[in-house]
């Protein structure tokens, strides 16, 4: 059986593996098909398509946008995203710059706790694009000023917590209309984290959602069943990935968990199915397309 993992990250963001790496680590854990989802960057994914090219492994762009909803934070993914698109990668560059700017405030928030964070070697750890709270917390550990990562969430980066600096704020619609305009597929990710509600997943299915990511490592039984259901009701597609930030067990190594290949095939269908809609909207009406004179958020 084909088996895939539709969820992993790079050294572009917070994974620990390159994207040359993560090909080839997919290609030994037997795998037909894996995405490349960084948070807020595309970096990766023309060299990992390229790899995956000559080892016969398929590779499909993705990305992970992070936007608020009631004070909650929600993650949704973006597969089948044209990157190169140049108003997509302002954007990103936007929300980039304002992980850049928002790293100075944590730094500032644990210097003022105490704790001695080397910013080089936090700017090594982060050096080749979005920079997140899990490089702090990795530079914390690797000082030994916290005992594990799970620790430093708890007591210092997670929400609430005395180190806890918001993200850039945007909206679900304005993510999804971000991934749709660069002719992309929606899916919101591990929804036991934000956004399981029903009626708030109709509402996204309204403004073009097209999947729920319901196979995730932090997921249990009931929840993917919860999911797999809710995604029935309301005509979504079912996808999965490991999440991998790497290949220790607490980053949810690729290979941990695989989805079949076919759910694939159905988040392609959805995908030909927008491309066709959009194309029609796109053609019909000016103030959403793509290119030029967009305000960055
Ligand atoms: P950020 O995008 O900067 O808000 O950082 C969030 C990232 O930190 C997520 O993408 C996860 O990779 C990681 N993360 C968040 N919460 C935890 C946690 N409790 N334990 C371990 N890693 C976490
Ligand atoms: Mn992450
Ligand atoms: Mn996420
Ligand atoms: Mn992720």
């Amino acid at each position: 059986m084909k088996e895939a993992d539709l969820h992993i990250h790079t050294t572009y963001s917070d994974g620990t593996c390159s994207a040359e790496e993560v090909v080839k680590i997919a290609k030994e854990k037997g795998l037909s098909a894996i995405a490349i989802t960084d948070h807020d960057i595309t970096d990766g994914i023309c060299l990992a398509i390229k790899i995956g090219a000559k080892i016969g492994i398929e590779v499909i762009s993705g990305v992970e946008l992070s936007c608020e909803f009631n004070s909650s934070e929600i993650h949704i993914l973006g597969y089948y995203i044209n990157w190169e698109n140049k108003w997509f990668q302002k954007k990103l560059q936007v929300f980039q710059k304002a992980r850049e700017r928002r790293a100075y405030y944590i730094l500032n928030k644990l210097r003022e706790l105490g704790y001695s964070i080397d910013e080089h070697m936090l700017m090594a750890k982060a050096s080749l694009g979005a920079i997140s709270r899990l490089h702090f917390a990795r530079c914390l550990k690797e000082t030994g000023e916290v005992g594990s990562i799970k620790e430093a969430f708890d007591s210092l980066l997670g929400v609430g917590r005395p180190a806890f600096v918001r993200k850039l704020r945007i909206t679900p619609e304005e993510a999804l209309n971000m991934i749709h305009r660069v002719g992309g597929v929606s899916v919101i990710a591990h929804p036991v984290f934000g956004g399981s509600h029903k009626n708030f997943l109709k509402k996204l299915k309204r403004l073009g959602l097209s999947g729920i990511e319901a196979y995730h490592p932090s997921h249990t039984l009931k929840n993917i069943k919860r999911y797999i259901k809710y995604a029935g009701d309301l005509g979504l597609t079912v996808t999965g990935g490991t999440d991998s930030h790497g290949v220790k067990e607490e980053e949810n190594p690729i290979g941990s968990m695989r989805i079949d290949y076919r759910l694939i095939e159905d988040l392609k269908r959805a995908n030909s199915f927008n491309e066709r809609k959009n194309r029609v909207i796109l053609s019909t009406n000016k103030e959403l397309r793509p290119q030029g004179g967009y305000k960055s958020v």
